[in-house]
């Protein structure tokens, strides 16, 4: 049975540097609203925050089942992808990434360390890529020409919940509300899973028409109704990875009062989304918040 804190251990994970601390602007000084964020940007410096958390029993799954090849898929900028591919690199484990679209003339520096690290890439269709998105299983289709084990586009399995459910055991403080941003939603499952019923989860899509969302989710929890959980898609901006002028200074006016950094995908949209609610009194005063910070910097470079 492989150990999964020898692994952790392995790859230099860092629990303790992935800090709650306070943050810092005049719309939470004037509206009495406390606001802290989780760190989990500080995690590990490549594995992306909360793409440790999903894989990490994922992983331990695969391991124990002894298989020695991970597949799976995502974009050009895969966040997902590129923690999978690191993961793989440091363990000796073979990976592959179907990647959609076109092969790019050059690579863009996430592709360049997927290469780097030795992912198998492929490229596929962008229909073809729509229709892996219903393969969940572990032993799913695409995986087998590769006798390796299939992991859903971001992560998205059941057993990720167990891993994301860990951020709550390293919040030591009070709170009402956790917030934090939604792609495939796999992460608000996973907290809303292990959250207390007195406590609520509010995710913001960062897509545009995230419909399914919601239907993903309940589907994760195996559960029908939304005791704890709710989903903002309000703050999108257009769709995934479009932005604007104004999501852009509010990032840069948010770096001006805290020393974080975020990137325009996810975080920066959560946080944008956060504080409109707050201004907009949607919050009752002395509400404790939490958001957490997922990371994804990686995605920020060119
Ligand atoms: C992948 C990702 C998300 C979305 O997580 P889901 O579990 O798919 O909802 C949020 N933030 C960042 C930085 C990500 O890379």
């Amino acid at each position: 049975m492989p150990d999964i804190q020898e692994i952790e251990s392995t790859l230099g994970i860092n629990t303790n540097a992935a800090i709650v601390e306070p943050i810092q602007h005049p719309v939470l000084a004037y509206n009495k609203i406390d606001l802290h964020i989780k760190r989990d940007d500080l995690l590990h410096p490549i594995i992306s925050g909360n793409k440790w958390r999903k894989l990490k029993y994922t992983l331990l799954h695969a391991l124990t089942k002894g298989h020695g090849h991970l597949v799976s898929m995502g974009g050009n900028y895969s966040n997902h992808l590129h923690a999978l591919a690191y993961i793989g690199y440091k363990l000796n484990i073979k990976t592959t990434g179907l990647i959609r679209g076109e092969q790019p003339e050059e690579d863009n520096q996430t592709l360049a360390d997927l290469k780097k690290w030795g992912m198998n890439l492929e490229f596929v269709t962008r229909s073809a890529f729509r229709e892996l998105r219903k393969y969940r299983g572990h032993d799913a289709e695409p995986a087998k020409k590769y006798n390796g084990f299939w992991i859903p586009e971001g992560g998205a399995s059941h057993d990720a919940l167990r891993g994301v459910a860990e951020i709550l055991k390293e919040i030591d403080r009070d709170f009402d509300t956790l917030t934090l941003a939604c792609g495939t939603g796999t992460t608000l499952a996973g907290i809303a899973k292990a959250l207390p019923s007195t406590k609520k989860a509010l995710g913001f899509s960062a897509l545009k028409g995230g419909g399914f969302l919601e239907k993903d989710i309940k589907k994760l929890l195996r559960t029908k109704g939304m005791p704890n959980w709710s989903v903002n898609f309000d703050y999108h901006f257009g769709g995934f990875a479009k932005t604007t002028d104004e999501l852009i200074s509010f990032i840069e006016e948010f770096q001006s009062h805290n020393n974080i950094p975020l990137e325009p995908l996810y975080n920066g949209k959560m946080l944008f989304g956060l504080l409109d609610l707050i201004k907009n009194e949607r919050f009752k005063k002395g509400h404790n918040i939490i958001a957490i910070h997922t990371g994804g910097l990686q995605g920020n470079r060119e």
